[in-house]
């Protein structure tokens, strides 16, 4: 038998984050054996080695980490059609549930209705932090070889690419809708990738954070020709600007409630953050008028399916053209498996994407 290398925890339980030696998978019908090049790290995979979630796949004590990767495929057997032994690819994060809902069969699992739909790295299938791992074929994306630096931003680039998406499907479908202006809240991953793409777009677009305008991810949001605001400078109740889209990636709930209030006549707000309860510190009442008086979407996304990776794969190409360097200097920290316990710990300020480097091909 053979032993790869794999990030393992055993959920709900605090520390217990370890470099395991475990049996390679073994594909089976229509999964492909992946060769693992990169995964990235998140607030997701913090909160699951702190125990605050994630559950091991069925029979298994613990849980490989990683949803977010960049991969070569190793073995494409029977049932595998278009894929070859070395594409570069990224796998999606969610498979159907077992009642194979009207969502989930109708490829948009990232919509499941019943909850039992399983992510790997996150419930119930291994993610992908080890160096050999398995996926079904069919919910995986193919790239570029001129990804292979920087395609393991993919998978948070779906996030984005589904947010902005379903406001453009929504507002099109109930208005004349020409959106000129947007607003990002949040400079991490999620929040500068949603600024690339929104200025792809040819949007006007501000970014705010609590970051002083030197720092890393304030100068990586500006390189895009965006307009970057420091909130411990500008409070966002100060901004006299409203915007036509908002796309709220902080997931802090005061925050979130100061963004509906920055949306426009006829706008629109995706959130995609989880929300901690707080004591309430906005009048639900405003709110509530705000949205009907200014003819206002209000909508929170969670999760991609693949038609936002082949989407984000191509624009992951125009980001990367247009904007030399924005990509890679996004991915500020590159850590081996063997010393991965460090790249769960506290973060720099100069971090914006921590990676676990597994194999170099
Ligand atoms: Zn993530
Ligand atoms: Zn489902």
């Amino acid at each position: 038998m053979i032993i790869t290398k794999a990030i393992t925890v055993t959920p709900g339980t605090q520390k217990s984050l370890a470099l395991r030696d475990i049996h390679e998978p073994v594909p089976k019908k229509k999964e492909l054996l992946l060769r693992v090049k990169e995964v990235g790290i998140c607030g997701t995979d913090i909160d699951i080695v702190s125990g605050f979630y994630g559950e091991p796949p069925a029979g298994s004590e613990y849980l490989v980490l990683g949803h977010e990767s960049l991969a070569r495929v190793e073995e494409a057997g029977p049932g595998c059609d278009g894929f070859r032994k070395g594409d570069l690819v990224v796998p999606t994060v969610r498979r159907n549930c077992p009642e194979n809902c009207l969502s989930c069969r109708s490829g948009e699992s990232d919509m499941c209705t019943t909850g039992h739909y399983k992510e790997h790295g996150i419930k119930g299938l291994h993610g992908f932090a080890s160096e050999l791992a398995v996926t079904d074929s069919r919910f995986v994306t193919t790239l570029p070889e001129s990804l292979s630096e920087v395609g393991v931003l993919l998978e948070p680039l779906t996030i984005v690419e589904k947010g902005i998406s379903q406001s453009f499907v929504m507002q099109n479908s109930r208005m004349k809708w020409r959106p000129e202006s947007a607003l990002v809240l949040g400079s991490g991953p999620v929040g500068l990738l949603a600024t690339a793409a929104l200025r792809l777009m040819g949007l006007s677009v501000t970014t705010v954070a609590r970051k002083p305008p030197g720092s890393v991810k304030a100068k990586l949001a500006a390189s895009t020709g965006a307009d970057y605001v420091d909130v411990t400078e500008t409070p966002l109740s100060s901004m006299e600007d409203r915007f036509d889209l908002v796309f709220e990636a902080t997931g802090s709930t005061s925050v979130a409630l100061e963004a509906q209030n920055l949306c426009g006549t006829n706008g629109v707000v995706s959130f995609v953050g989880i929300y901690k309860s707080e004591v309430e510190t906005e009048d639900a009442g405003r709110v509530f008028t705000n949205l009907v008086l200014g003819n206002r979407v209000f909508f929170g996304s969670v999760n991609a399916n693949i038609s936002y990776f082949h989407r984000g794969a191509k624009d992951l190409v125009r980001i990367r053209n247009k904007w030399k360097g924005f990509l890679e200097g996004m991915l500020t920290d590159k850590v081996s498996l063997d010393e991965a316990e460090s790249a769960y710990g506290p973060k720099s300020e100069k971090t914006v994407k921590t990676v676990l480097q597994i194999s170099q091909d």
